[in-house]
């Protein structure tokens, strides 16, 4: 899988100069692959072992999971590498692997190339661990680890197989977008097709989930759900990345921002802020000027972060955050650059800035409103070329 992830990682290391991150849910689903190989699976399939062998194919298998899923994800990630594509990370979590690609693919050939990387790859390693577990056993191998490299040739097939399903954004869906996207030439329809099919998908990994969770597989019912929960949600925020792309094309921060900025003087105190309601004012973000240049920015967070014995005597230059990239934005940036960022940053606000002069601020909020607004006119064919 190729897509975005934001949150906080458990540990990391670093391949080919992609950083590799395991998540804290990785870590506890494949202890739960683990558990259920050694106490079911494995004992089923192998019968009269040792409970220790059972343990050690597991332990075994896992690993070996988890390195199917970093070669996968490598595979995608080098071939994006070569059409020039930046894949920061590669994170391994709850529901597998996805390498985190930092821009979208600017041709259909570079991401049906990056798509049918991982599967391929999947699939030759499923090839390969059969043929050695059927060379190990014909020659009476441990039976641990032929067991171990059987099981791993059947879970990359199946890496596979699933994902090339033709729901966006897994793999196939990339593969079938690209296919769109050559035939029409039209990249926002052919994510739309693809992201639609992959919503439909979704919907049946949930009603497959809920089925298997009538049927008493509680806890592979419940993943089946959640994976198909994640899935819709990826679908509909390609779709709308899709609309972001082509509505705020070719706009700069000056023209998607609002304007008559208000500065405060860096000597008055948090108490006069408050007083006089400033929170609720300016969409909450006023530069903070020292001798009329501006030193940093105040926001409501910063207000609430100071201790409410302190309000009278704390001045809004004390505890206002550095103006620089954190909260500010230059006038001549990319909307469209800048809408990524605060949603990657998880910031509704930010200044924008004319040569370190603050000259108004960009709000989440009337972006998204602009979207829905410019929507129907884009379509339509009207709108900035
Ligand atoms: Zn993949």
């Amino acid at each position: 899988m190729v897509g975005v992830q934001t949150s906080r990682p458990a540990g990391g290391l670093r391949l080919f100069g992609i950083e590799i991150r395991v998540r804290v849910s990785w870590l506890i689903i494949a202890l739960l692959i683990a558990w259920s190989l050694a106490a079911g699976s494995f004992p089923e399939i192998y019968r009269g072992l040792p409970a220790s062998s059972y343990w050690t194919m597991a332990i075994l298998s896992v690993l070996g999971l988890a390195i199917s899923i970093i070669l996968h994800e490598l595979a995608h990630s080098l071939v994006a590498h070569a059409f020039g594509l930046s894949i920061d990370r590669i994170t391994l979590f709850l529901f597998g692997g996805a390498a985190e690609l930092r821009e979208e693919p600017k041709t259909a050939r570079a991401e049906l190339s990056m798509a049918v990387a991982g599967p391929a790859l999947s699939l030759v390693l499923s090839l390969l661990l059969a043929l050695a577990a059927g060379a190990l056993d014909s020659r009476g191998g441990s039976a641990e680890i032929v067991g171990a490299l059987g099981y791993l040739a059947t879970l990359n097939l199946a890496l596979a197989v699933f994902n090339m399903a033709p729901a966006f954004p897994m793999d196939g869906g990339r593969v079938l977008r690209a296919l769109i996207w050559m035939g029409t030439g039209d990249l926002d329809r052919a994510t739309r097709i693809a992201a639609r099919l992959g919503e439909g998908f979704a919907v049946l990994l949930i009603l497959t989930g809920l089925g298997m969770a009538l049927l008493g597989a509680i806890a592979g019912g419940l993943w089946w759900v959640l994976m198909g929960l994640f899935l819709r949600m990826a679908a509909r925020s390609s779709v709308f990345e899709a609309k972001a792309r082509r509505v705020l094309k070719g706009y700069a921060a000056s023209e998607v921002m609002e304007a008559g900025l208000k500065a405060l003087p860096g000597d008055m105190t948090v108490d006069d802020f408050v007083d006089r309601g400033l929170y609720a004012g300016q969409h909450g973000i006023y530069p903070v000027t020292i001798n009329g240049s501006a030193v940093g920015v105040v926001e409501a967070a910063n207000i609430l972060a100071t201790p409410k014995g302190r309000w009278g005597e704390t001045t809004l230059a004390e505890i206002c955050a550095p103006m620089g990239q954190a909260v500010a934005t230059e006038r001549d940036e990319d909307a469209n650059a800048l809408l990524d960022r605060m949603m990657r940053d998880k910031r509704n606000r930010l200044l924008v800035l004319d040569h370190g002069k603050p000259v108004g601020v960009v709000t989440l909020h009337a972006l998204l409103e602009r979207l829905e607004l410019a929507d129907p006119f884009q379509r339509a064919g009207i709108g900035k070329p």
